[in-house]
C-alpha cells in the first residue's frame, strides 16, 4: 500500500486566526503566534496536490529481489546472493544505483570501531563497552556485482564503497519506464545482540538463535525530494527503502524453525504433517495454539525426516524490506485474526526460545492481536497476510510482517507486572510499525517522529483498549511537561541522528502527547478520527 504522510492539515486547520500574535521587530511587523501558519511550507503541485493526496504526476520507485542465503551456525555467517530487478518510474534517467549496506556499521573501519582504537587503555571495561563496543569482523564482504542485460548476458559493475552506503554503475541508464538488473553475492558474520546493527545472535540456554535484519544489500530511495537518500547508517535513523515483491530462499540446518516476512511457499517440505494440522486448527482458533511446544523443541519428532539442510522459501508482495530469524530453539505459537467473520485471515505468529516462558506463550500472539483491532479501526486495516514476533536479543525493532522484541523472565522463570507490560507495550509497538511506518513510508532516516510519534499515539490507544487504565508512559501530556519545560528540546524536524539526547521524548513522546491532546482536547475524536484515517 502507498501513501504519503499528509497529518499535518489537521495541526494546521486547528485554530483560529484570532490566536495571530503580531510584534513589531525593528520596524518590520513579525507573527509571533505560535499558531501562525508556517509560510515555509510547499506549495501544492503534481506530485502533492492541495488535498493532501499523491499529485498526479506522483511516482515511486519499485525494487524486487530475489535472494537465496544459507546461514552458517559454525561460522555465525550468512552468505547471500540475491538479485535486483530495479524498475524506473521517475521522470529521470538513472545511470547509476545507490544501495544501503547496513551491517557496515559493524566493518572492522567503521566509525564505532575506530572510536574504539582511540579509546585511553585505562578506562573502565563499562564505559569502553558503552563508547565503542569490542572489535568484530563484522559488515557486509563484497564477493559480486554484477549487471544483467535483457538478453541475460552478465557483466561485472563498477562500485563504490562509502561506510554504510554503495554506489553501483550501470553502462546502460535506465530510462523511465525501463529497468535494470544487478546481481550480487555477499556475506557478512552476525554480531552479538546489542552492537549497532540491528540483525543480532545470541546464546540461550538451549542453543544459538538468530535474528536477521537489514542483513542484504537493499536500493536506497530515489524521490522527488531528496533525489537519492544517500545518509549513512549510523545506529539512530532507521531507514527509507522502496515497495518490492521478494522472492527469499532461507537455508538453514533442519533441527531449525523459521520465520520471515512473507508467505511459507514450501510448507510440506519444512514442517511436519503435524504442525502443518496444528497451523490450520490455529486459523480459526481465538486462543494461540503450539505450532512447537515447550516440550518438542529440538525432538527428531518436530522437524522433517531426513538429513543435511532445509530451504525456506517466503514471498512477499509489496513490501519495503525483509527480515527473518531462524534457530533449533524457538518454541511456536499462533493464531488467526480476521476484521469481520468471512475476512481473509490474517496469520499471527510467536516465536521464541524457551527461556521467555512463562510469559510469552501467554501474552505474545494476544498482543499481535490487539495490535491489528486497535490500529486497524483508528488508521487503516492490516493489509498483509500474517504478523510475527520474535524474542531474541534485538529488544524492540520492526520490519515488514516480523517484529523482533525483548522482555524475558527471570531463570527462574518469574516476572514482574512491569515485565509483563514491557512485553505488551514492546509487542504493540513493534507490531504497530507496520503501519507506521512500514506501510505509510516515511523516510525515517531523517524523520523519527513521523513513524514513532504517529505509532507511540496510536500504542496508547491499544494499551488503553487492552486493559483499561494501563499506566502508559507515552500519549498522557502529564508524562511530557517535564521535558516539554527544558531548554534542551529540539524541534521535532530535527533529523534522526541529530537528536543528540532526549530522543525518545523528542521523537516518541511529544508527537504522541500533541496528538492525544489534539484529538481529545482540540478537535474532537469523531472530527479527529476521520481526519487521521484520511
Ligand atoms: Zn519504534
Amino acid at each position: 500500500m502507498r501513501s504519503l504522510v499528509v497529518l499535518s492539515f489537521a495541526f494546521l486547520t486547528a485554530f483560529p486566526l484570532s490566536a495571530q500574535n503580531w510584534v513589531k521587530n525593528q520596524g518590520a511587523k513579525t507573527n509571533q503566534s505560535s499558531f501562525r501558519a508556517i509560510e515555509e511550507w510547499p506549495d501544492p503541485n503534481d506530485m502533492r496536490n492541495a488535498a493532501g493526496s499523491p499529485g498526479s504526476k506522483y511516482w515511486q520507485q519499485q525494487v524486487d529481489y530475489v535472494i537465496r542465503a544459507t546461514l552458517d551456525t559454525a561460522r555465525h555467517a550468512v552468505t547471500g546472493s540475491e538479485r535486483i530487478t530495479y524498475r524506473n518510474n521517475s521522470p529521470d534517467r538513472l545511470s547509476y544505483i545507490w544501495l544501503q549496506l547496513d551491517q557496515n556499521i559493524d566493518d572492522p573501519q567503521s566509525r564505532a570501531n575506530l572510536i574504539a582504537g582511540a579509546l585511553p587503555q585505562n578506562i573502565p571495561a563499562q564505559a569502553r563497552a558503552f563508547l565503542a563496543p569490542e572489535p568484530f569482523d563484522g559488515g557486509h564482504k563484497i564477493a559480486r556485482v554484477q549487471v544483467v542485460d535483457g538478453k541475460g548476458a552478465k557483466a561485472n559493475a563498477r562500485y563504490i564503497l562509502n561506510g554504510t552506503v554503495m554506489k553501483v554503475h550501470l553502462d546502460q541508464p535506465i530510462a523511465t519506464g525501463q529497468s535494470a538488473i544487478i546481481e550480487i553475492d555477499w556475506s557478512f558474520n552476525v554480531p552479538e545482540g546489542g552492537r549497532n546493527g540491528r540483525g543480532a545472535k545470541e546464546l540461550v540456554r538451549d542453543g544459538w538463535m538468530y535474528e536477521l535484519a537489514q542483513w542484504f544489500p537493499r536500493a536506497a530511495v530515489y524521490d522527488d525530494i531528496n533525489g537519492w537518500q544517500t545518509d549513512q547508517f549510523l545506529g539512530q535513523g532507521e531507514f527509507y527503502l522502496e515497495f518490492g515483491n521478494y522472492d527469499v530462499s532461507l537455508t538453514v540446518p533442519r533441527n531449525h524453525i523459521v520465520q520471515a516476512t512473507g508467505v511459507l511457499q514450501n510448507p510440506a517440505e519444512v514442517l511436519t504433517a503435524t504442525q502443518r494440522q496444528r497451523l490450520e486448527q490455529a486459523w480459526s482458533s481465538d486462543k494461540p495454539v503450539f505450532i512447537v511446544a515447550a516440550n518438542e523443541v529440538m525432538t527428531p519428532a518436530s522437524r522433517p525426516a531426513g538429513n543435511g539442510p532445509l530451504t525456506w522459501r517466503f514471498v512477499a508482495q509489496n513490501v519495503r524490506d525483509f527480515a527473518w530469524a531462524s534457530s533449533k530453539t524457538f518454541v511456536w505459537d499462533a493464531m488467526g485474526f480476521q476484521y469481520r467473520p468471512g475476512d481473509k485471515v490474517i496469520e499471527l505468529h510467536s516465536i521464541y526460545p524457551r527461556d521467555a516462558m512463562p510469559l510469552w506463550d501467554s501474552v505474545s500472539t494476544r498482543a499481535i492481536a490487539q495490535t491489528m483491532k486497535t490500529y486497524g479501526r483508528m488508521a487503516f486495516e492490516y493489509p498483509y497476510p500474517k504478523a510475527v514476533n520474535v524474542h531474541g536479543p534485538v529488544f524492540g525493532m520492526e520490519y515488514p510482517m516480523v517484529a523482533f522484541c525483548g522482555a524475558r523472565p527471570g531463570p527462574d522463570g518469574k516476572y514482574t507486572a512491569g515485565l509483563a507490560r514491557a512485553l505488551i507495550s514492546v509487542t504493540i509497538h513493534e507490531v504497530g510499525h507496520n503501519w507506521f511506518p512500514m506501510i505509510v513510508a516515511s523516510d525515517e532516516r531523517k524523520w523519527t517522529w513521523m513513524d514513532e510519534g504517529i505509532n507511540s499515539f496510536l500504542q496508547y490507544y491499544a494499551e488503553q483498549e487492552w486493559q483499561p487504565g494501563y499506566p502508559s508512559n507515552r500519549g498522557p501530556a502529564k508524562n511530557i511537561v517535564n521535558y516539554m519545560k527544558q531548554d534542551r528540546q529540539v524541534p521535532l524536524m530535527t533529523e534522526s541522528d541529530a537528536i543528540q539526547t532526549q530522543f525518545g521524548n523528542n521523537g516518541y513522546s511529544k508527537p504522541a502527547a500533541g496528538l492525544v491532546m489534539l484529538r481529545e482536547q482540540v478537535l474532537g475524536d469523531s472530527l479527529f478520527d476521520e481526519a487521521f484515517r484520511e
